[in-house]
């Protein structure tokens, strides 16, 4: 076997997964294909958050069913939370996939997929690692020298907010040694990385499980979490790291320490996604969120206090059980209490082991489309508002990737994780001085700077014009 291509769906913890998977099967000598049609192993890396996510698996799995027709066919692996959750049921459904495996142990991936090659019957590993978790380290691979890269702090949940799947496709929360962490950042800073993104479903209630960080924790009065504590030791310990963010921080989890290490750290981004799913009280509690909006609220304003200019993003969902037109309206005063400025927002949509299904009241879909057009309406009022403050100001972009177009220009985001498109000529990977010029729906535009101020020569400098490519 000597290619594999990888197609992910999800969230950031599912790229992260991805790439950890890419780097295993490097190390086994074998090369990424261009396409499923050119691979050995094909792996689809799934989440079953919504339904329509799951429904869009059905769908490529049917498409790749006739590459198994083929007189070398590859090798199919379903990984993620939909193996998980699915297990044996999804090999009875599709007895052409060979593999199906659970989120912790992508680390088998290369020796099931050999013995699948050989003949091997078709398998389900979804096992939990409950008692030794395992971390995959950073490989040699692609992973190193991006810009921008994911490191896992913990994994798992033991929140169980009534309309998510996810304690039951990830297992119980378990969290990574700090230790551990440091150096895995510190080699990715080393390999080219500007910007490291910590992970966990619930990052900001992070404890250290080696205890090393007890003394700090108990130095500063901590209970809940040793969060705080591992952003100070990140930033003492790799100074050349440039941003620090983390995602998904839970309102739960916020105190004063995490606003102090903001106040302090100059390598926290001024962005916080901290996801609320409702802006109403009698909902959050039918979510099982335990957090108030009030508690939320008083989040926000610690960290604006921390830093007078931080942002904030959200996930919101719409049309949860009962959810009345009051409910909403909550939420809508909610997002323009806190200006946010980016949502991520989702009809509801019934999960399997989730406590909502016991819930009355579900909603018929055209209120739930109403509703998630209002508040996208909304949303976008508040970016543009946002973005209307930005035009003229100059902001520090780290330049990311290759913009959209396949034109050259490029795109990087600022610290407040505004995304900025740039021109052609940058390098990946540095940060520039950009002078904001447009505002698109969901994007922004300037000239990148001289070390004098000045527009920068050649092809640093940026057309006036051009079509909206937010
Ligand atoms: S905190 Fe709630 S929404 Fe987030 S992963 Fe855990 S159970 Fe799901």
């Amino acid at each position: 076997m000597l290619r594999f291509y990888i197609h992910t769906f999800g969230c950031q913890m599912n790229v992260h997964d991805s790439q950890r998977m890419g780097d295993i099967l490097r190390t086994t000598g074998m090369h990424e294909a261009d396409s499923p049609s050119d691979a050995d192993l094909i792996v689809v890396n799934t989440c079953s958050v919504r339904e329509k996510a799951e429904a869009k698996l059905d769908s490529e799995l049917g498409q790749l069913k006739r590459l198994k027709k083929h007189s070398r066919p590859p090798v199919l692996a379903v990984a993620g939370c939909v193996a998980r959750q699915r297990g044996q049921a999804l090999l009875d459904r599709m007895p052409y996939v060979d593999i199906v495996l659970g989120p912790d142990r992508i680390q088998d991936l290369p020796a099931l997929a050999r013995a699948a090659a050989d003949g091997a019957p078709p398998v389900v590993h979804t096992a939990f690692d409950i008692d030794s978790p395992t971390f995959l380290r950073i490989g040699t691979s692609s992973s190193l020298g991006a810009p921008s890269a994911f490191v896992a702090i913990s994994k798992g949940c033991d929140e169980r907010c009534s309309f998510c799947i996810v304690p039951s496709t990830r297992g119980p929360e378990r969290h990574r040694p700090a230790d551990e962490i440091v150096a895995e950042i510190d080699a990715l800073v080393s390999g080219g990385a500007k910007e490291i993104v910590l992970l966990g479903q619930t990052v900001n209630g992070y404890r250290d499980p080696s205890g090393a960080l007890a003394d700090r924790r108990a130095g500063r009065g901590i209970a809940s979490s040793d969060f705080p504590a591992l952003l100070r030791r990140i930033a003492d310990q790799v100074p050349a790291l440039k941003r620090l963010r983390y995602t998904s921080p839970h309102p739960r989890y916020f105190d004063r320490s995490l606003a102090d290490a903001h106040r302090d750290l100059d390598v926290l981004c001024r962005h916080v996604h901290m996801p609320v799913q409702s802006g109403s009280d009698p909902v959050l509690r039918r979510m099982l969120r335990r957090h108030s909006r009030q508690e939320y609220l008083e989040s926000v304003r610690m960290l604006r206090e921390a830093r007078a200019d931080m942002t904030f993003g959200t996930d919101l969902i719409v049309g949860f059980p009962g959810e009345t037109d009051d409910d909403f309206a909550q939420t809508l005063s909610l997002m323009r209490e806190v200006r946010f400025a980016g949502v991520f927002a989702f009809k509801y949509s019934p999960r399997p082991d989730t406590a909502a299904l016991k819930l009355d009241g579900e909603l018929p879909d055209e209120v739930k489309s109403d509703r998630l057009a209002r508040l996208f309406e909304l949303s976008d009022d508040l970016l543009a508002a946002h973005f209307a403050t930005l035009v003229g100001t100059v902001q520090h972009v780290l330049v990311e990737e290759q913009g959209p177009r396949g034109d050259g220009r490029l795109s990087g985001r600022t610290e407040r994780n505004e995304i900025v498109h740039l021109p052609a000529g940058l390098a990946l990977g540095d940060i520039v001085p950009v002078r904001i010029q447009r505002a698109f729906r969901h994007s922004l535009e300037g000239v990148v700077l001289g070390s004098d101020g000045g527009h920068a020569a050649g092809p640093r400098r940026l057309p006036i014009v051009a079509p909206d490519p937010g």
